[in-house]
């Protein structure tokens, strides 16, 4: 009966009783612990050959990029003599290729553009500055100008052959002188029936007949060219009248014209008597009216009078 043996000693870790069976297995048990030291030894040795070969394989890597990326890494290579070769051969890019430069850092970005200047702003508007106020004393007032004196001999005008015969010398010069042509004498001494006797001779001058009476043509001018014309006769010694038709009692039925009297040389009593009308301001005719075509200048009246007194 197999009940007198411990319980114990049959549930062994060998599951068997039997002392020839345990026997056998212990001895199986030590060669199967000795076989297996031994392969346990070699995996290591291999697993120590693979392991540094996959630590060379990813230090490389970390160095160079494109040596991961490039061949298939031997870090699963198990034989050493490949890994070391594949190690010592330099990839052909390495000899080669340049090391690229490390990223440069991202350029930054470029600054924003200054803003565009202000417009300059227009200059000031210059402050006008008060100009100072007058230092100089006011200048005294000067004295009224006196009026000047009155001429009381004629213009010298240039002396030259007569104008028209029976002219006086002088008043042939100054008929000249002040643009009066000698076509535009109409009669010097003359018999005339409307001059009345105005005409006649009145003396000698270097043994040539002369009058102081002179008709000038106004025939073709304005009556404003009349009106200056008046005023040139009298600065140069003319008493004279415009004798307008219909006016200043000269008969409408008679010639216009402009009779003259010129009060430098010594003339009849006819004459005398128109050159006293004409210095108080009437037509010189035998109506003695007030003549209104023309009024003259007291100076020019006054120089008249002057000149005609020296020589009457
Ligand atoms: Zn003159
Ligand atoms: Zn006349």
């Amino acid at each position: 009966m197999k009940g007198g043996a411990p319980r114990g000693r049959k549930t062994s870790s060998l599951g068997s009783t039997d002392p020839g069976t345990q026997r056998a297995l212990r001895q199986d048990m030590t060669c199967t612990r000795k076989h297996d030291g031994g392969q346990m030894r070699r995996f290591a040795r291999w697993g120590r050959v693979v392991l540094s070969v996959a630590c060379a394989a990813v230090a490389a890597s970390a160095c160079d990029g494109r040596l991961s990326s490039g061949g298939e890494p031997a870090a699963t290579d198990a034989r050493t003599d490949a890994s070391t070769t594949w190690l010592d051969a330099a990839p052909p890019e390495l000899s080669t290729a340049p090391i690229p430069a490390p990223p440069a850092e991202p350029a930054a970005p470029p600054e924003p553009a200054a803003p565009p200047p202000e417009p300059a702003a227009p200059p000031p508007e210059p402050t006008p500055t008060p100009s100072p106020a007058p230092t100089t004393p006011s200048p005294a007032p000067t004295p009224a100008p006196r009026p000047a004196a009155a001429p009381t001999t004629l213009p010298a005008c240039r002396h030259r052959g007569l104008l028209k015969y029976g002219l006086h010398p002088i008043a042939s010069d100054h008929l000249r002188c002040i643009g009066v042509t000698a076509d535009r004498i109409s009669q010097t001494i003359g018999t005339a029936p409307a001059s009345a006797g105005y005409h006649a001779r009145d003396g000698y001058s270097g043994g040539v007949p002369y009058t102081a009476a002179v008709d000038i043509r106004t025939v073709g001018r304005t009556e404003t060219q009349i009106r200056r014309l008046l005023g040139q006769l009298a600065d140069h010694g003319f008493a004279a009248w415009y004798r307008k038709p219909g006016y200043d009692g000269w008969p409408a039925s008679e010639a216009p014209h402009i009779h003259g009297v010129f009060v430098g040389c010594r003339m009849k009593a006819a004459l005398q008597g128109q050159v006293r009308d004409f210095l108080i301001g009437r037509n010189g005719l035998s109506s003695h009216t007030t003549y209104r075509f023309y009024t003259w200048t007291a100076a020019q009246k006054r120089l008249l009078r002057t000149v005609y007194d020296r020589y009457n």
